[in-house]
């Protein structure tokens, strides 16, 4: 018997062993409801509640004063309506209310659930509230508009949680560990220079990625003063935002008033926002919003109907399943409409299905075809979906406007994530050119590149180069400074570890495709030496905002890096032909070293041709660069965009573990 038949077996058994009900022979026979109302559309008039939930046999809907105290005030049946839902309507004012539902399959009564579709919750997101969503756009929400973005290429990317952010007591923010910290201009650390938002707008990027923010399961929000940490890769409802990132999360509309006054700050300072989303998982399995309405149904299952577990926290969802897909797509929709959010990491987007996201990139370009979609192209374990059908970064050629992380550049950079002791090309490693040069170009094809030595890819694997997300570090695994302390050469000095930083983020920086750094790189953060820190104390996660002062040249080198890439688009050129036609790798007789060329005023520069020199050996080398009246702007760990000194020999030295940086005008 094939997998599908044993699956639609065991489902048949399970769903004829009750009476009175409908019954369904797999989960591809379960109806499809395409309205826009589910769960609850709310007037003061009426509340029209409409839940789907196909094989229940009885539905309640439960009405509370309290978001997570005292018994129902009121409860009442729903009746069948179409397309596996059930319906009623309320004709008072319920604003201020909350409300579940309740299902019966066979004689057992499930938990309750607030459903999947909810937009407002009490404390700790067990009970749907109802608020007139209107009351909670801050003053001057009509008039948010994103900042101007012609190109993905354009995009510099910063990738922060939102209590690592302000919690610190030197971050100078009141709002610590809060959406609001991103809402307070004029902060100072203790040497009184620039911390929070101030500091984004000094560093130049153009988009914060917010770790998880929608609701998440593993805080207490009852209990904040504990002060515990996560990251919040733990999904319990998707389209509300997290109560404890919020002033009050017993009032429903404050984390959703907050979130919208953040997200209207960045937008001022002239900073897009982007969501982190993780559709992939749900926090519990069995007892999750989603299964107590349709059990199994939202999930993938193992041939022996156990649940799969690509994500390696228990669970998978299953995309490819219309109910399913519906939400992902709706929910992202809500978030770039009501949140006005400019786009999306999908978390584990492996997990996912092309076609889900494909619909997912054709629904947001009809709200804005500049909002930036990217995932992490892989699963953590293996999935019942057959591989050619994965949103995987080997299949991200068909994922057109949608973008994948490299770990080939990231890995080739600084080592091995899975083993902190080895090293990569900017520590010295010998061997990893050709995958330095394959993140360099975007990940397209070029004629200079042996697609045998990539360290992941043997090929590549996307259309246009802003398919390729350029990073060294994310939240995940050891941070930048800990994993090339971890695994420093013999005798290799802090001196050195700097070097090797400035040039691994040269790289990120000055590399086609779009760039990414996590949150505090850039003050030469370090975790201490813990490589995942998801439930770690803030004392292990926080920015401290004192090493901007401590680590001054550090953070001066990363904002001239991307003052460069801002103010020069050879650095972020969009379409692949024009990288094969103006990127040139220069022959290079030394290992470690990569040298390459943008010439022609390629894609509108100002400058006629760059030199782009980098050197992985812990030693200088001498290379010949073309004849010629070259402005060296970086060299030797420092950057000026207004020239360090020209060069008129071919006989060039670029300093040990550093990049050397060169135009003619
Ligand atoms: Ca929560």
């Amino acid at each position: 018997m094939t997998r599908k038949l044993i699956h639609m077996a065991l489902i048949s058994i399970l769903l004829t062993a009750c009476n009175n009900k409908v019954q369904f022979a797999s989960y591809d026979d379960y109806p499809v409801y395409d309205g826009d109302d589910l769960e609850l559309i709310y007037t003061p008039q009426v509340s029209k509640f409409r839940v789907w939930a196909p094989t229940a046999e009885q539905v309640k809907l439960l009405l509370y004063d309290n978001g997570s105290e005292g018994a129902a005030y009121q409860v009442v049946d729903m009746k069948r309506s179409t397309d596996g839902t059930w319906k009623k309507e309320i004709d008072e004012d319920l604003k201020s209310k909350f409300y579940t539902f309740q299902i019966r399959i066979g004689e057992k009564w499930l938990s309750e659930t607030p459903g999947m579709w909810v937009k407002a919750t009490g404390i700790n997101g067990k009970r749907a509230a109802i608020i007139d969503m209107n009351t909670t756009n801050p003053e001057g929400w009509e008039s948010d508009k994103r900042p101007p973005l012609a190109n993905y290429s354009d995009i510099t990317l910063y990738e922060v949680h939102v209590r690592d952010f302000s919690v610190s007591a030197n971050s100078g923010m009141k709002n610590k560990g809060k959406f609001l910290a991103f809402t307070e201009a004029g902060t100072k650390n203790t040497a009184g220079e620039a911390t929070g938002i101030d500091h984004l707008k000094e560093l130049g990027i153009s988009h914060v990625h917010l770790m998880p923010s929608y609701d998440y399961a593993s805080i207490d929000e009852s209990r904040l003063n504990d002060n515990k940490y996560n990251w919040g890769y733990d999904p319990l409802n998707y389209n509300v935002p997290e109560g404890s990132y919020s002033t009050n999360p017993h009032d429903p509309a404050s984390r959703i008033r907050e979130f919208k006054q953040m997200v209207q700050s960045l937008h001022k300072a002239g900073i897009r926002v982007i969501m982190d989303v993780v559709y992939n998982h749900t926090y519990t399995g069995e007892e999750s919003h989603l299964n107590l309405l349709a059990p199994g149904y939202f999930y993938r299952h193992n041939a022996d109907s156990t649940w799969s577990n690509a994500s390696g926290c228990g669970n998978e969802t299953a995309s490819e399943r219309p109910m399913m897909r519906k939400f992902i797509v709706e929910s992202v929709v809500y978030w770039a409409t009501e949140y006005h959010i400019d786009g999306f990491r999908f978390d584990l987007m492996g997990i996912h299905d092309i076609e889900t996201m494909n619909a997912v990139r054709e629904a947001l370009n009809k709200v804005d075809p500049s909002i930036f979609i990217y995932g992490e192209g892989w699963t953590a374990a293996s999935s019942p979906l057959a591989e050619e059908k994965r949103a995987v970064k080997k299949n991200a050629k068909l994922l057109n406007g949608i973008a994948v992380f490299s770990d080939d550049i990231r890995d080739a950079l600084k080592g091995s994530w899975m083993h902190a002791e080895i090293p990569g090309f900017v520590s010295g490693t010998d061997s990893l050119e050709e995958s330095v040069k394959f993140g360099i170009v975007g990940g397209i094809k070029h004629p200079q590149i042996d697609y045998s030595k990539p360290i992941y890819s043997k090929d590549t694997y996307v259309n246009e180069p802003s398919q390729s997300i350029n990073y060294v570090s994310c939240h995940d695994d050891m941070c930048l400074v800990d994993k090339l302390k971890e695994s420093k050469p013999a005798g290799a000095t802090d001196n050195e570890l700097v070097r090797f930083n400035k040039l691994a983020q040269t790289i990120v920086y000055t590399s086609q495709g779009v760039p990414f750094i996590y949150a505090g790189e850039e003050l030469y953060r370090n975790k201490k030496g813990v490589h995942n820190t998801y439930q770690s104390p803030d004392s292990i996660n926080r920015i401290d905002w004192d090493f901007k002062t401590t680590n001054k040249d550090i953070f001066t080198y990363y904002q001239g890096l991307i003052a460069l890439r801002k103010a020069h688009p050879a650095f972020r050129i969009s379409k692949a032909d024009m990288i094969q036609n103006h990127l040139q790798f220069m022959d290079s007789t030394q290992a470690n070293v990569i040298a390459y060329t943008l010439t022609g005023h390629v894609n509108g520069e100002i400058w006629k041709d760059i030199l782009v020199i980098l050197n992985g050996n812990r030693k200088s080398v001498e290379v010949e660069i073309p004849e010629g009246e070259w402005n060296l702007i970086c060299h030797d760990g420092q950057i000026n965009l207004n020239g360090i000194k020209t060069i008129s020999t071919t006989k060039f030295t670029v300093a040990p573990s550093s990049a050397s940086i060169l135009y003619i005008e």
